[in-house]
């Protein structure tokens, strides 16, 4: 276990939120206006950790799938690449079952006009007074958790009971709720879709005819597309599809900082295979996305996979059908566990539907199945493939990252560092002249140009010669760059620079001609 996981239960969100916007990792969005709630934006080094994520994510999904390791069948796993438009027919999401069932239940305040996701509103009873009030209402993590908590030991002392607002029913008229003054005002839970709509061409007649939705998921790109991607290329089942990009729900509580946002990043994989072998491939998949979050600096206990109660199952999951979660301890969740990635079995349904909306064949013709002909070789099979989809959230895989990096530390002078995976640190290496004259920084522009050409692809290398030295390594903890060289008087006269850790603090002489190999190292090249 790291250090630095097993205790984010004490790590505060606030510093954490405050340490993204000192730095420039995350920003409000339109924050001169106020704010947008729900958007948030990323400043330079949150652009450059975010591209490193879906870089990695690329790299050893789509360049080099599962890094190498052969797929249960012994071969070789094979992935390509789609990238598909926010805006596709509407046809697709009646097709997906998101127009019809993409809801949540939604709880409105008559008195305050708050709007709540019902299945998220906690209650407070007195013990064994369900049926009675007043029973106290509450969003966890919010004003209203406090306020009522007090409210309630006022009123009941330790006599409580704690449960989701739902086990009441949808009968409320003895609950407070959470931002209320009255009994009473909560509403029915009624659906809500979640998806954004939009209206398409010049015409300012904003109809049904001419609307259209924001993809809530990048997944039903890749479905329409398999058609194509089998014509046109030389895939064959198994074989699986991944993209990233944009996605967009109009959800009804955004909440804890990026984690729950109406705009945020997917990076999908709809792997398709035979129906008799999904689950061996779903198996596959859920091990190796754990493992992957793992290797890219989320090992330890605040990690863990987690298999669904059968009554959590999406709409397209059917009974029986595997659903795992790869979840994380934010500190806004501990002792609890939040969502990064969900591997589900998709079953056929999505190409099935959408066999069945477009009137569109989608089934695939399997030469390697199918009863022998008399010359001994199968003579194929059609069927539609079944399909595992890893589907992660890139920006709250960001933000596990950022929460599982942030390491309080008293003895240094910036008190806290960011204790980054090389591979997704956004600032790979720093050179620093020791002071900015006698030519020390001519040598350090020459390393600095050196690195950036080795390394500058992967993340940015750094150069500052304002403030003092400790001041520059500060901003390089807080910016969580692993390795700082500095250039000083004996660069000049025996040609070694001074190169510091950035975990240990520790700083050892090398010869400058080596740093750019020591860096590489660093980097796991
Ligand atoms: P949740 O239950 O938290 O709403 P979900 O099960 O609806 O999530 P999926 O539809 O499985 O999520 O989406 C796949 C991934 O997309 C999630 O694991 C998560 O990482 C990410 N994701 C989903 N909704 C959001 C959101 N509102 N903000 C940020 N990331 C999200």
């Amino acid at each position: 276990m790291s250090e630095a996981s097993s205790n984010n239960a004490n790590k505060s969100m606030d510093d954490i939120m405050a340490l993204c916007k000192r730095r420039g990792f995350i920003y409000q969005a339109s924050e001169i206006y106020g704010g947008i709630n729900g958007f948030w934006d990323y400043g330079p080094l949150g652009a450059q950790l975010k591209k490193n994520l879906r870089d990695a994510w690329w790299q050893d999904v789509v360049m080099n799938p599962c890094v190498g390791r052969p797929g249960p069948d012994g071969e070789p796993v094979e992935i390509v690449p789609v990238d598909t438009c926010i805006i596709q027919n509407p046809k697709v999401w009646e097709a997906s079952g998101h127009v019809g069932g993409f809801n949540d239940p939604m709880i409105d305040c008559r008195e305050s006009k708050a709007r709540y996701r019902a299945d998220h509103v906690r209650a407070i009873s007195g013990k064994g007074k369900r049926n009675e009030a007043p029973i106290f209402a509450f969003l966890t993590d919010t004003p209203s958790e406090t306020k009522q908590r007090k409210a309630a030991a006022k009123k009941f002392g330790n006599e409580i009971e704690e449960f989701d607002l739902l086990e009441l029913g949808t009968d409320f008229a003895n609950v407070l709720g959470p931002d209320a003054d009255t009994l009473g005002t909560l509403t029915e839970p009624r659906a809500f879709n979640l998806m954004f709509k939009t209206f398409v061409g010049a015409t300012s007649a904003q109809t049904d005819e001419n609307a259209a939705y924001l993809r809530p998921e990048t997944a039903q790109g890749i479905f329409i597309n398999f058609k194509n991607v089998v014509d046109t290329t030389r895939v064959s089942v198994p074989f699986g599809i991944a993209q990233t990009g944009k996605a967009f729900r109009n959800e009804v509580t955004p909440r804890n900082f990026t984690f729950r946002s109406r705009e945020f990043e997917q990076m999908e994989i709809e792997f398709f295979c035979h129906a008799d072998d999904a689950k061996t491939w779903f198996t596959f998949w859920r091990d190796w996305r754990y493992q992957w979050w793992q290797e890219i600096g989320l090992a330890g206990d605040n990690l863990i996979l987690r298999n669904h109660d059968s009554d959590e199952l999406a709409h397209y999951a059917k009974e029986g059908e595997g659903t795992s979660d790869i979840e994380y301890r934010f500190p806004f969740t501990a002792p609890g566990f939040g969502e990064l990635e969900g591997i589900a079995h998709r079953g056929n349904f999505d190409l099935t539907q959408h066999e069945e909306h477009s009137k569109k064949k989608m089934q695939y013709f399997d030469t390697t199945r199918g009863e022998l002909a008399p010359n001994g070789q199968p003579k194929g099979e059609w069927y539609t493939p079944h399909c595992i989809e890893p589907s992660a959230g890139l920006d709250r895989g960001v933000l596990a990252i950022i929460c599982e990096a942030y390491t309080p530390d008293e003895s240094r002078a910036s008190k806290v560092y960011m204790k980054f995976h090389p591979r997704v640190a956004p600032i790979k290496a720093a050179v620093f002249p020791l002071v900015n004259k006698d030519g020390m920084p001519e040598k350090a522009a020459e390393l600095h140009q050196e690195l950036v050409k080795k390394f500058g692809h992967l993340g940015a290398i750094e150069t500052d010669a304002k403030q003092s030295i400790g001041k520059r390594y500060a901003r390089m903890d807080e910016a969580g760059c692993p390795i700082c060289f500095t250039i000083d008087g004996d660069t000049l006269t025996d040609g070694t620079i001074t190169v510091r850790d950035r975990d240990t603090a520790e700083q050892k002489r090398i010869p400058m001609a080596q740093a750019s190999a020591y860096l590489a190292e660093v980097l796991g090249m």
